[in-house]
């Protein structure tokens, strides 16, 4: 079984042909530019795919399908999205139709979220396990659960957003809505914030202060390190997962002092067994995003 997978964030679209056991027959990559609108965005995806087909040695007709996983909100079932944030340009643009067109193979579209869990719960970090959660510690934190293979969705398809579950009501004001929540006191550009009020220039600069002995930045580590061990009790509540992983850019650089947060916290837990939930970190990378969409294609569960 042959498929491509697309991975379409706010500055990169990356495209892999991977086959059904998940390995990555060839790769390819472009800015995504979302300023020169729209149709050009699909065409310069269509000719990415068409690359990646050269580059592996494949033809169109080999494969079961195309999978994109897009940075959302997208509508599933309408094959539309619709992120007027990072890409403008694109809001309410129906992705499915001309790739479909183009190409003559069945089309799924995604969140990125979405497709990277599933990449990671069938061939990376959650292997095995069911149901996986993941989380994604980095601009925001991001959140997806794949249950008996499939991802859970909820109410008319859509993508709940774990992230903004609420762990301090006094805390800063998030864009979600509400305070306190998950990405407000855990994402990469909460701990960035907070530091800076400190006097440090980045989340990067906190990171390294606090790992030097600075008080300081200690503090602020220990709030994000804090709220994500809350943020992961309330998960092992609400889902169970045999995996918790943890992927995204903070996690790339700081997952044991983060798993360490969670591990102590879950251990606790007497409501559920907290022990059963396996800690682990994301381990496919960057090709997560590329193998989970192409797992859409060849089948979820299948
Ligand atoms: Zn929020």
């Amino acid at each position: 079984m042959k498929a491509i997978g697309v991975d379409i964030g706010g500055t990169k679209i990356a495209v892999a042909a991977v086959d059904g056991a998940g390995r990555v027959h060839a790769r390819t990559a472009t800015p995504t530019e979302p300023g020169r609108g729209f149709a050009a965005g699909v065409e310069r995806v269509g000719d990415l795919i068409a690359a990646t087909l050269a580059r592996a040695g494949w033809a169109a007709g080999d494969l079961r399908g195309v999978g994109v996983g897009c940075t959302g909100p997208v509508d599933p079932r309408r094959g539309t999205v619709h992120n007027p944030f990072t890409l403008p340009t694109w809001d309410g643009g129906d992705l499915v139709t001309p790739l479909r067109d183009r190409f003559g193979v069945p089309v799924r579209l995604e969140n990125d979220a979405d497709a990277a869990a599933l990449g990671e719960a069938t061939f990376g970090a959650g292997r095995g396990a069911d149901p996986v959660v993941m989380l994604t510690f980095g601009t925001g934190v991001g959140f997806a659960a794949v249950v008996g293979g499939r991802v859970y969705r909820g109410a008319g398809g859509g993508h709940p957003e774990f992230g903004h579950v609420v762990i301090d009501p006094g805390g800063p004001p998030c864009y979600c809505g509400a305070s306190g929540c998950l990405e407000s006191l855990a994402s990469g550009t909460a701990v960035g914030a907070a530091g800076r009020a400190a006097g440090f220039a980045d989340a990067r600069a906190v990171f390294r202060a606090a790992a030097a002995g600075d008080a300081a930045a200690a503090a602020v580590v220990f709030r994000a390190t804090t709220a994500a061990a809350a943020g992961a009790w309330a998960a092992a509540h609400a889902f169970l997962p045999e995996r918790l992983v943890l992927g995204g850019g903070v996690m790339d650089d700081h997952f044991d002092l983060f798993a360490a947060a969670i591990r102590g916290r879950l251990a606790a837990a007497t409501a559920v067994p907290g022990g059963r939930v396996v800690v682990c970190a994301a381990a496919l990378g960057a090709d997560a995003g590329t193998v989970g969409a192409a797992r859409l294609a060849l089948g979820e569960a299948g």
